[in-house]
């Protein structure tokens, strides 16, 4: 359907026919029923699958394989989860390394699957920058953050400085501090990743229906428009649409996240630039900025999440004049000579924000329930994770991948935490968000007084507070 190239610059460079499978016309009987075809329910298919082909399994997906966030997103394929510092806390230094571990292998799963699927996503293991380039506040903080990770038991080969110099070697951005390079996250071309898994995922003998959303779920049962899936498990995969499936909303808010791409730059801008090796970069501000150098020698940069009242979804991504410009804006500090390049995609996406804002993998055994997400805008390669162990709750092992904090086992969806009522999360939430636009405001710039600096981000650690 051509409307669904419109999602992302990923979308639209497909060189497939987005064609819709069939819908599901007719009641089904099957062992676990998968609702919604992205990265999540993807994986869980393609994991459980493999380890027992004998499972009948079936996907419904409302629009088409890759129409969520799984083919909106940044292409940051990162080894780690978000609010893992938390998570990991309780732990031993022995168990918490290893759980580290598990996660910096993360990119390394993904790959060893685009090879034994024979899938090509543009995947580049190169690492990230978190850059300290537009106030001298960026390299005190991303400082902060590396003793921090220190702390928790990571090391030079996880995170090191590097210095304005060495970072010139791998990014040049106006103003550099320096930056905090990590090896573990590489970048890859989400919409190849998401259909190429849709394609191995029915190659295994997984049926997907598009163009069918589920419209409820209890034990044992979906319903869609026409037909009904009985199953003895059902999962639910639909990450920032958790609202349209009552009561998985009241734990996971959708939040919007909005990216631009420009023209493919000639070799001479990037030459300026570098990014040769395919590195993802950010700015290292509250303003959640990601960046990368796609395949084709664009810029894609997305930045900041907002979130409407009573979780109502943005549906219509056409950015406006000004959510394109704020992008402009932020690149354009990094790199002043693209301040004036050409935008030729500019779209956005809806993910799942967990209440204490980090993921779950969580099984419900008397209510066949599996359910992964809250990965709050890092979920390419957590969502790998979450397949990887709703298969495993499924199929009743025990091991590495079940014995982690964010896995919930044998508990009901109610144990995991609530959202509060509105009007107290669209408050709550744009406070937050208002804190730290109006931190990034002062630091910005340079003439402000240094109370107002310190007292802006003073207010801003105050308020990210209550995001744990
Ligand atoms: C703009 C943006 C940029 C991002 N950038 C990054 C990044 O660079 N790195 C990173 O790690 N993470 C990033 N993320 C987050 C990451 O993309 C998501 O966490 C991940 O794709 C979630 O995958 P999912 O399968 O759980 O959900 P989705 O990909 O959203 O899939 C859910 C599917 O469910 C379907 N669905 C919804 N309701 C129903 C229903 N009732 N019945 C049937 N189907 C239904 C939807 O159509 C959709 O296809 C970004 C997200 C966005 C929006």
């Amino acid at each position: 359907m051509q409307a669904w190239r419109t999602i992302s610059l990923w979308m639209d460079q497909l060189d497939e026919p987005l064609d819709a499978r069939p819908a599901l016309e007719q009641d089904l009987d099957v062992d676990v029923c998968i609702i919604g075809a992205g990265y999540t329910g993807l994986w869980t298919a393609y994991y459980l699958k493999r380890q027992a082909p004998h499972l009948r399994i079936a996907i419904v997906e409302a629009q088409t394989a890759g129409f969520g966030a799984s083919g909106r997103n940044g292409g940051w394929l990162m080894g780690n989860l978000l609010g893992e510092d938390r998570l990991l806390a309780t732990l031993s230094p022995q168990q918490r390394r290893a759980s580290v571990d598990l996660l910096h292998g993360i990119p390394d799963e993904v790959h060893a699957v685009l090879q034994r699927e024979n899938l090509d996503c543009d995947y580049r293991k190169s690492g990230v920058l978190y850059c300290a380039a537009r106030y001298p506040e960026q390299e005190r903080n991303l400082r902060a953050y590396l003793d921090d990770l220190y702390r928790q038991g990571m090391n030079a080969d996880d995170y090191r400085w590097l210095k304005p110099e060495q970072l010139a070697g791998q990014l040049r951005v106006a103003n550099a501090y320096g930056a905090v390079f990590s090896p573990h996250v590489a970048t890859l071309n989400p919409a190849k990743l998401v259909r190429g898994l849709a394609r191995a995922v029915e190659n295994l003998g997984v049926p997907i229906f598009e163009n069918t959303p589920a419209l409820d779920w209890q034990t044992g049962n979906v319903r869609t428009a026409n037909a009904s899936v009985r199953c003895q498990w059902v999962v639910p995969a639909v990450e920032g649409y958790a609202t349209s499936l009552p009561p998985l909303g009241r734990h996971q808010l959708p939040v919007q996240s909005l990216l631009v791409a420009t023209e493919p730059l000639p070799e001479s801008a990037w030459e300026q630039i570098g990014l040769s090796q395919g590195q993802a970069f950010s700015e290292g501000s509250r303003q959640v900025t990601y960046g990368q150098r796609t395949a084709d020698n664009r810029l894609v940069f997305g930045a900041r999440g907002s979130y409407r009242f009573g979780g109502r979804l943005r549906e219509d991504f056409s950015l406006s004049d000004s959510e394109i410009e704020l992008r402009r804006y932020l690149f354009g500090e990094l790199f002043p000579h693209l301040k004036q390049v050409r935008i030729t995609h500019s779209w956005g996406g809806n993910l799942g924000m967990a209440r204490r804002f980090r993921p779950h993998m969580l099984c419900d055994r008397q209510r066949g329930l599996a359910v992964a997400g809250g990965y709050g805008g890092e979920g390419v390669g957590a969502s790998n994770l979450g397949g990887r162990t709703l298969a495993a709750l499924i199929l009743g092992q025990h091991n590495e991948l079940t014995a982690q904090p964010w896995v919930h086992d044998n508990r009901p969806l109610s144990s995991l935490a609530s959202w509060p009522p509105e009007p107290c999360r669209w408050l709550g939430y744009n406070a937050i968000i208002q804190s730290f636009v109006h931190e990034d405001r002062t630091l910005a710039n340079p003439g402000s007084a240094p109370w107002r600096r310190r007292l802006a981000s003073g207010l801003a650690d105050f308020m990210e507070g209550f995001m744990h």
